[in-house]
């Protein structure tokens, strides 16, 4: 059985176009994305069709959460409120984390990738760093059950997971004992849950040396070593805020950037979170190299850490992806706008992306639209991001008659030449107005999660239920 979708309206290579077609297999993989005689043509060869017309819709790539930390959507209204990071580390990071049971982690996981869901979020990169018992021994013995926790957690939702298990190993306050491993004991849990997940859909591993403070050199080495080892790119925090630089001098006599180069740590492999701090010559060698980066706006604008030089990020030829990091909103619509926003503000000006994109042929609303799908497939190393032939087929389902989307939603829906209009940018109106309750339907590997709002996998008062049983929210 393949299925032929025909929204009024897609979003595949690079345009909105009216009057397409998208045709899946039973397996869940994209065969053709045209016009419908051609889509419908791809899709009965497959086997029998079920057609499902999408009226005043508009289908995009599910988006791709580069960069998530689930459980620390339980910190979410926490008082007191922190005075600066080191503060919210100490007063409401770490207390959770000490207090982090395996009902909090499952439910905090539910609800952060509950709500990506809800928002059109597809792929989740999960930078899971909880490892320990709170008496700092892996659970049972095993390194890998938390995170086996969070994988289900995401399955349950319907979410496709890249499980980025970071290496860890400095310990200087109690939290950070639920956080530490031997490099060696390290590598070999990454690679014993990338086989243990091998056959399962929708799930993959990637080593993830935390940051410069929070993983030693030979740390850093042994994750790089994975990385190799399983060939699949690795995840670090890197140059977030201004004092890294001085801390990555004081160990290695160099930037952020440099230290990571001198212990091997920079090329195609590489994907850097944050790098708010980043030099310019480093941000061309990062993206000569072939690396990728990550950035968290929203999360950066909450803890004060500053913001990304976007329009640098652009020159550069970096490919940036979209997180969601803390998740205390998750939803990728409200990074694109975080990210272009907070370049404004910094510098005073408009149209950022828009200003510097032309080079790669799309506007500035476009560019960050791909950010958001395509740069954080890239960044996971996932077949997914675009509606292609070959690419899985996850996407989401707007509804164009959304008053957040009024008046050029509407006038798509209605009006067969408004994709001829320049002036009716749907790109734009993603960019700038969109709200959840646009979102009507999202689906992975071609199956639905979430329908009129509601995540099927998981039911709202199950999700209660789950988090009424969890330690940190009785
Ligand atoms: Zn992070």
């Amino acid at each position: 059985m393949s299925t032929l979708f025909l929204p009024d309206v897609i979003y595949t290579d690079g345009a909105f176009r009216r009057g397409h077609g998208l045709a899946i297999d039973d397996d869940g993989a994209v065969i053709a994305v045209g016009p419908p005689e051609q889509a419908r043509a791809a899709a009965s060869a497959a086997g029998a069709v079920d057609e499902v017309r999408q009226a005043r819709r508009l289908v995009i790539p599910g988006h791709v959460s580069a960069h998530s930390h689930c459980f620390q959507v339980l910190l979410r209204g926490r008082r007191p409120e922190p005075r600066d990071f080191p503060d919210w580390v100490e007063r409401i990071l770490y207390p959770v984390v000490c207090e982090l049971d395996e009902a909090s982690l499952r439910a905090g996981a539910l609800l952060a990738f509950s709500e990506m869901a809800r928002a059109g979020i597809t792929t989740v990169g999960e930078f899971h760093y909880v490892h320990n018992a709170a008496d700092g021994l892996a659970p049972g013995g095993d390194p890998n059950r938390n995170a086996r926790i969070v994988i289900d957690a995401a399955r349950a939702v319907g979410l496709r997971i890249a499980l980025l298990r970071t290496c860890y190993d400095t310990v200087k306050r109690d939290g950070q004992r639920r956080f530490s491993e031997t490099p060696g004991a390290c590598a070999r849990a990454v690679v014993d849950l990338a086989a243990a997940v091998r056959d399962e859909r929708g799930v993959s591993v990637m080593p993830a040396p935390h940051s410069l403070h929070g993983a030693s050199a030979a740390m850093i080495e042994a994750a790089i070593g994975a990385a190799t080892e399983l060939d699949t790119r690795f995840h670090i925090h890197l140059a977030e805020q201004p004092g890294d630089e001085a801390f990555a001098k004081e160990r290695y006599g160099k930037t952020p950037l440099r230290a990571l180069e001198s212990l091997g740590g920079l090329g195609p492999r590489t994907v850097l979170i944050h790098g708010l701090y980043l030099h310019p010559d480093e941000r061309r060698d990062l993206a000569v190299a072939g690396g990728g980066l990550v950035v968290n706006p929203t999360t950066n604008a909450h803890l004060g850490d500053g913001t990304t030089d976007l329009a640098d990020v652009i020159r550069a030829g970096i490919t940036l992806g979209l997180g969601t990091d803390a998740d205390q909103a998750p939803s990728l619509f409200d990074e694109m706008r975080a990210v272009e926003y907070a370049s404004r503000s910094a510098g005073t000006r408009m149209g950022v992306a828009e200003g510097e994109s032309d080079a790669t042929g799309r506007d500035g609303a476009r560019w960050l639209l791909d950010a958001a799908t395509a740069g954080g497939a890239s960044a996971l190393a996932l077949p997914v991001g675009r509606l292609a032939v070959g690419e899985r087929a996850d996407f989401t389902v707007i509804d164009l008659d959304d008053l957040s989307l009024a008046p050029v939603g509407t006038a798509w829906a209605d009006a067969a030449d408004a994709e001829a209009d320049p002036e009716l940018d749907l790109a734009g109106s993603l960019l700038h107005a969109i709200r959840p309750t646009a979102v009507r339907e999202v689906f992975v590997d071609g199956r639905p999660i979430v329908r009129d709002g509601e995540v099927l996998g998981v039911p709202r008062g199950k999700l209660i239920e789950e988090l009424r049983n969890a330690k940190l929210v009785r």
